[in-house]
């Protein structure tokens, strides 16, 4: 981005400079000094330190100007200040001016309580065939990351891909009015944050804002699967597709094939292609679906994105593949963990064929709130002992799911251990575990079932 001094004054209301510094130019944001580099704007933000408090280093980096926030002003710096009511407001401000008024690119929002990064990436992959596409790095999907992102666009930029998260109510309204989208998209509704908007129906309803700031002749995609989308999408005035797994859905894909590293579909309307994505898992055959009804809603042609998904690079692959010790076959995703994700995982993984058996190790799923003692015992259907053999319950959440496959399991192959017992737990599976078994482990990162992982592996 590039911009005078006097223009970033003027988009955010801060006090007119003088001269000299009004005509200098801007040419990026930082709101890590760290990371600052000369020629960029410092944005002192609160965190567990406040911001202001690094603007000596930014200028020691070779800053050209920070904001400061007006119940700091005046602050002693040989930087130009720009005094702001508040520094990301003021942010913000600039990155909407910036996206509208300077590049004005289509913009793609993409919300959802999973699949959101993995569906962003997939609709990059296929928009870049044909476009100068921007995306959202990482995972960076919040009132930072988002304006970010948008004041990171190189002025050429056609298409915007944005990964917009929500905790709370209010702040995809935000994001949305923000970006104005072309095209909103929802991955789907699932249980995170269930801990403070209490029901799914609610964490819907703040799915939804995200169609606030749609543009009148955008269009809004959503998972036609999820009977809570249909209903709140009937009120939503602009065009709409639905994609899923259900015939009913503008697009949908059958004949999925699971494979450890790939995994191949059919999409009902384009019957001639069979798809292929570099990652496993049914849900991520929803994700592409998502991912290719933005790719046609941009005349993306099919077996160019036939072609794009095949390819596409993970941000994050969470779900690996690993070999143990004793040579047993390790899926690993310990990233994180939620009922919908869990139950996903456990069909997936109980589809691979074993010579030996199954066994899956999962360890809480964190931040459930109220319902979290009933959100696991509930995960006692998604395990049926025909298809995985064994389980092992790690953490004080999980001692719901063992009560609850009690009846289900004997107890020779059902084993609880509370938070205390981590190490009891990595010596019975390494006795247990035997070179012909396939392993699942998966819990909230919190559980750090990486350094069970970690012995696994290294054996010991
Ligand atoms: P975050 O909130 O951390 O940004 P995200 O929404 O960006 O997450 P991804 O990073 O794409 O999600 O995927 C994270 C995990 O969510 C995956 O490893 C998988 O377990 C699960 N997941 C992804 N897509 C779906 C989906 N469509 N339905 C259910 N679970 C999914
Ligand atoms: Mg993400």
């Amino acid at each position: 981005m590039k911009m005078t001094l006097a223009e970033v004054a003027r988009v955010v209301k801060a006090q007119p400079l003088s001269e000299a510094d009004g005509s200098r130019v801007v040419t990026g944001l930082t709101f890590d000094s760290r990371r600052l580099k000369p020629g960029m704007l410092f944005v002192p933000l609160q965190g567990e330190r406040d911001g202001h408090e690094f603007i000596p280093a930014a200028a020691a980096a070779g800053a050209v100007a920070t904001f400061v926030a007006a119940d700091h002003a005046p602050i002693k710096t040989k930087l130009a200040a720009l005094v702001v009511p508040d520094p990301l407001t003021a942010m913000q401000q600039l990155a909407q001016y910036y996206l509208l008024m300077k590049v004005n690119p289509k913009v793609v929002a993409i919300t959802g309580s999973n699949g959101k990064t993995t569906t962003k990436d997939m609709t990059a992959a296929i928009l870049a065939t044909q476009y100068h596409v921007v995306k959202t790095p990482d995972n960076y999907n919040n009132e930072i990351g988002v304006p970010m992102t948008i004041l990171s666009m190189e002025p050429n930029t056609e298409v915007l891909v944005l990964e917009m998260g929500m905790d709370h109510p209010g702040q995809l309204h935000a994001l949305s009015s923000l970006a104005e989208p072309d095209v909103a998209v929802i991955t789907m509704i699932g249980e995170a944050h269930i801990e403070f908007f209490k029901t799914r129906a609610k964490i819907a309803d703040a799915k939804m804002e995200i169609t606030d700031g749609l543009k009148e002749d955008g269009t809004f995609i959503y998972n036609g699967d999820e009977p809570l989308l249909v209903e709140r999408a009937k009120k939503i005035t602009q065009k709409q597709e639905t994609f899923g797994l259900h015939p009913e859905n503008t697009l949908f894909a059958h004949s999925i094939n699971g494979h450890r590293n790939h995994t191949e579909f059919t999409v009902e309307q384009w019957p001639d292609l069979t798809f292929s994505i570099p990652i496993m898992g049914e849900y991520n055959v929803v994700n592409a679906l998502a991912a290719l009804l933005v790719g046609r809603q941009f005349h993306v042609k099919p077996e160019v994105m036939q072609k794009a998904l095949a390819h596409f690079q993970v941000t994050a692959n969470r779900t690996q593949w690993l070999i143990g010790d004793a040579g047993e076959q390790i899926l690993s995703d310990v990233y994180n963990a939620n009922p919908t994700a869990m139950r996903a995982v456990i069909r997936d993984f109980s589809e691979f064929t074993a010579t030996g058996r199954h066994i899956a190790v999962l360890g809480d799923m964190l931040e459930l709130g109220e319902q979290s003692k009933a959100l696991h015992a509930g995960l006692a259907d998604a395990l049926d002992p025909h298809e995985v053999q064994v389980v092992y319950l790690y953490g004080s959440e999980m001692h719901a799911l063992a009560d609850a496959l009690a009846d289900k399991y004997s107890p020779d192959n059902l084993h609880y251990y509370p938070l205390s017992a981590k190490d009891q737990m990595i010596r019975d599976l390494q006795n247990d575990v035997g070179h012909d078994d396939m392993v699942l482990l998966k819990a909230s990162h919190g559980l750090h079932l990486e350094t069970v992982l970690a012995a696994l592996i290294a054996g010991g």
